[in-house]
């Protein structure tokens, strides 16, 4: 097979007309990769991918072809899925108030060109979500955040709307089957892709940790930074080592793995209500 790309946590190959989405155990934080794994997270996270696929597959169709014809080396961690023509929009939608938003809205009083009330703060929940798309930038660099009008330019009017209600869809309904569980979803990043007869078809991960913000729903307070449901521990310890935030970064000592890989056994058993082998 022939490796297209590979990302900071995961890697794509070609296989004839198909790709190979392959979830490393790598995990990132402040946008730098950690050279320490973490056991099982790409299985879990693909795992939980799959499981939002076929819980939200009556929304919109999606990428997925099949989780077991893949290559043995990467058994439970890859997918194959259909490849498409990818749109060239990051499909974000917010529920709450955080991150790069929160300062989009303290400069602007608005994000991605959405006007919100006044007085909104850290982990403020929205009056209802909102679209927030962000521009897909090449490798390395950051995803700028676009306006509606932008997308629009770039897709069409019924594209852009089109892709506006599929990304609010799916974040409510994953948004109210997580809260139900344990946990909020902040905010999450979607991606489609056009087939070639011309449907959007969704593509990319769903509704994992690694594409949403997750905290847990007990512990929520606005007002303040919320936990990352499954980062935490790392990032307490990365800002406790005295990194500097910049590659390379230290290695994570067992421990700190080991807290980490239960959290997101915790998160796919939460949110899928499965037992994690
Ligand atoms: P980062 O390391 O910051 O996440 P990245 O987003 O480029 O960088 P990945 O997310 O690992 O890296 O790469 C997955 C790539 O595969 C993305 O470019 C995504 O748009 C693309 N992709 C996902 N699904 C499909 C699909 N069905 N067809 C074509 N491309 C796809
Ligand atoms: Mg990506």
């Amino acid at each position: 097979m022939e490796l297209l790309h590979s990302g900071k946590v995961r890697d794509v190959y070609a296989d004839g007309d198909d790709l190979i989405l392959v979830a490393s155990d790598r995990i990132s934080i402040y946008d730098v990769a950690l050279p320490t794994p973490i056991p099982d997270k790409g299985r879990l996270l693909s795992a939980l991918s799959l499981w939002w696929f076929e819980q939200l597959a009556d929304l919109v169709p999606n990428h997925v072809i099949s989780a077991t014809h893949v290559p043995a080396e990467f058994a439970g961690r890859a997918i194959r899925c259909q490849r498409l023509d990818m749109v060239p929009v990051e499909c974000v939608a917010r529920g709450y108030l955080t991150g790069g938003g929160l300062r989009e809205y303290e400069r602007t009083g608005a994000v991605s060109g959405v006007p919100l009330p006044r007085g909104l703060g850290e982990a403020s929940i929205l009056p209802e979500p909102i679209f927030t798309p962000s521009s897909k930038a090449p490798m390395g660099e950051h995803d700028e955040p676009i306006t509606f009008d932008d997308v629009v330019a770039k897709v069409g009017q019924d594209t852009a709307e089109r892709l506006r209600q599929i990304t609010i869809d799916i974040y409510r309904r994953g948004a109210e089957l997580a809260a139900d569980r344990g946990i909020l979803i902040a905010d999450t990043k979607i991606e489609l892709g056009w087939a070639p007869d011309g449907t959007l078809v969704l593509a990319d991960e769903l509704l994992t940790s690694d594409s949403s913000r997750f905290w847990p729903a007990e512990s929520y307070q606005p007002g303040r930074v919320q936990f990352s449901y499954d980062k935490q521990y790392v990032r307490d310890w990365a800002t406790g080592s005295g990194w500097n935030k910049q590659a390379p970064a230290p290695d994570v000592p067992a421990e700190v793995v080991e807290a980490t890989r239960a959290r997101y056994v915790e998160v796919y058993e939460k949110l899928t209500g499965n037992r994690w082998e």
